[in-house]
């Protein structure tokens, strides 16, 4: 208890200076919450950074041939980046198809206008397609295809439907290889040309040709996974290459601004794009990367990163703010003054700002921790001052019980010891020779047969006692009759309580089976009828009584003895336990009989009851389950 008292005032004295703390701590707080935000802002961006270097790096090795592609590792997106563009010394890299369009060419690359031989030519070919002549279909197509620029045949959709047409009969022909290897070539014709065409067209025209390749039947495993990856990285490139004629001289711009940021890296928005340029020491050499920024997961992604440092500083009133007044995290509170702004701009311009925090809110929050504080110390006593109820209670039950085991023992110790002395007495008078009449002789011999019966009886219950104490496992369960039972037990003690001028009225019902163990019902019934006619003095009745109710088979034994006080009624069953009066002090006894009695009581899954009034009388009842 001692410990807990210290503890206590230790904590109170802790308590009261916790407000003056709380303010203290405030500040302290806010300044390391400020900082965290803005270094989880920092660490998030390097990340987006590294993430698009690596991926850059995959953008230098982009497979030369076809079957490269299906071993080509697979490019990694970044989340909050749209797009990576490739640059080395002022030169686009990647996208390298795009590279002629926009950076030698001058941009002007369309033909005139058509001929009307284009007409009559596809005339020839619908004619030809619609008859299913489809070789003769695909000789025309070929004479389109073969120098469409050199004549100014075709515009160039006109070009992509042509080829389309070409494709789609070799596939109707089943010519897949053929198909295949016309879908490269005209890829590879499209790599090289000087001019980028109409790119919605093209774009038709390859995701048709791809799908339709993915969906043949006998296309190779790795030629399969060769032309996913194609088609991925095409498409890829094609989405480059509009964003790029797009914002032409936005991207030109960013490339040759001379403005060297210290960590390499340059944003930039515009025309509703944001562009992020990194160089070195980011990257190495003239290097450079522009990559475009997706907003939405870009802001999320950072938001997402602030979000998880605010969750543990709950208690900081702040608020971050976009370039466009909205609220991303916190909130403004009504009437608090600013403590404390700062800005975090990359691709876009944030503010942070932390305010003032209500004194109230301080002091209720100290005023919970005390409550909370209390609550506990209050728990802590309750625990040890029923913890130490207990083990007192404890310790006075395990002394009473050492008291009563001494007094058993020398109690036992002194009735083994009484008859043995009178017996040695008889025994070694008789020994010397000094008792010469034979009558004599026999009453001595008597005497000592007495007391060795007493000896033996007394033995008995110690054994008994014991024996009950082990518990069930020495016992032998079987279906017997009780009322054959207490009658062997009457029949013996009956002498007893005649020769005290005891009055016996009996009845033994028979068929009153119960299931249990012989030995210890018979000590059951010797102890409560030899304590009937012990603790009752002549002249009195002794009832005993056996009979059937309807579940159970009842035994009782009534006397008109001294009865026994209300008081004690609930010891007498305890081990060793004497009612401490003169009669009872004045009969011999173990204080083990009724402690027995209760135990076979227990094990047999049986009930006793005592009505007892001193002077008057006592009645025991036992109630057995019945057996049939
Ligand atoms: P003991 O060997 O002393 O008889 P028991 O355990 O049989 O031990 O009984 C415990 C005490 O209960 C006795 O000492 C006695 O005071 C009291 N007692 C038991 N049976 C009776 C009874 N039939 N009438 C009065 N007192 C009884």
């Amino acid at each position: 208890m001692l410990p807990t008292a210290i503890l206590s005032v230790l904590s109170f004295r802790n308590i009261q200076s916790e407000t003056f703390l709380a303010q203290k701590t405030f500040t302290e707080n806010r300044e390391n919450f400020q900082k965290e935000l803005e270094d989880a802002f920092t660490k998030e961006q390097e990340k987006i950074f590294q993430e698009t270097r690596a991926s850059s790096l995959f953008l230098y090795e982009l497979p030369k041939s076809l079957l490269e592609f299906g071993n080509a590792a697979a490019y990694k997106d970044v989340r909050g980046i749209k797009s990576i563009f490739l640059y080395n010394e002022g030169n686009l890299v990647y996208p390298d198809i795009a590279s002629r369009r926009f950076y030698n060419t001058d941009g002007t690359a369309n033909f005139p206008s058509k001929n009307a031989n284009v007409q009559n030519m596809l005339g020839l070919v619908r004619l030809a397609y619609q008859n299913k002549d489809y070789n003769e279909a695909l000789k025309y197509l070929k004479i389109l295809e073969q120098a469409p620029r050199l004549s100014g045949f075709l515009q160039t959709d006109l070009t992509r439907s042509v080829n389309l047409l070409h494709f789609e009969i070799l596939v109707k022909q089943k010519r897949h290889q053929e198909a295949e290897e016309y879908c490269l070539s005209i890829l590879s014709q499209f790599l090289q040309s000087e001019s980028i065409e109409d790119i919605p067209s093209t774009k038709f025209f390859f995701e048709s040709a791809f799908t339709q390749i993915l969906s043949f039947d006998d296309l190779a495993r790795d030629k399969r996974e060769a032309f996913w990856n194609l088609r991925n990285n095409f498409n890829r490139q094609l989405y480059h290459m509009e964003t790029l004629s797009k914002h032409k001289e936005l991207f030109q711009d960013l490339l040759e601004d001379e403005h060297l940021a210290k960590n390499g890296i340059l944003f930039r928005t515009n025309e509703g794009i944001s562009l992020l340029r990194m160089s070195s020491p980011q990257l190495s050499g003239k290097q450079v990367v522009i990559a475009e920024i997706a907003p939405d997961a870009f802001r999320a992604r950072i938001l997402e990163r602030l979000k998880g440092v605010a969750q543990g500083w709950k208690n900081i009133p702040f608020s971050i703010i976009d370039e466009k007044d909205s609220i991303l995290l916190g909130s403004i509170p009504d009437s608090s003054e600013i403590l404390a702004q700062s800005h975090i701009t990359s691709a876009y311009s944030w503010e942070i700002s932390f305010y003032e925090k209500d004194m109230k809110e301080i002091r209720q929050e100290s005023r919970q921790k005390m409550y909370l504080m209390y609550g506990l110390l209050f728990f802590s006593l309750i625990t040890v001052i029923l913890g130490s109820i207990f083990m007192l209670r404890f310790v006075i039950q395990e002394h009473k019980l050492l008291a009563m085991k001494a007094n058993f023992l020398s109690s036992v110790s002194h009735e083994l010891k009484t008859p043995l002395t009178s017996i040695k007495m008889f025994a070694e008078m008789m020994a010397r020779g000094r008792v010469a009449k034979v009558e004599k002789v026999q009453e001595y011999s008597g005497l000592i047969g007495k007391e060795a019966n007493r000896l033996e009886n007394l033995i008995g219950a110690i054994l008994n006692y014991t024996r009950m104490e082990h518990g069930t496992g020495a016992f032998k369960w079987e279906k017997l009759d009780f009322s054959v039972c207490a009658k062997k037990v009457f029949e013996a003690v009956e002498d007893i309580g005649v020769e005290k001028g005891l009055e016996f009225s009996t009845r033994f019902e028979p068929n009153a089976f119960v299931m249990g163990d012989y030995t210890a019902l018979y000590s059951l019934a010797q102890n409560l009828i030899e304590n009937a006619i012990k603790y009752t003095n002549a002249p009195g009745n002794i009832t005993i009584n056996v009979h059937n109710e309807e579940d159970h088979t009842v035994f009782s034994v009534a006397d008109t003895g001294i009865g026994i006080a209300s008081s004690e009624q609930k010891n007498i069953f305890n081990d060793f336990y004497r009612v401490g009066d003169e009669m009872t002090r004045s009969t011999k006894g173990s204080g083990l009989g009724l402690a027995i009695v209760k135990r076979v009581v227990e094990t047999h899954k049986a009930t006793i009851s005592l009505s007892s009034k001193p002077g008057k009388g006592s009645t025991f009842i036992v109630r057995f389950r019945k057996v049939d």
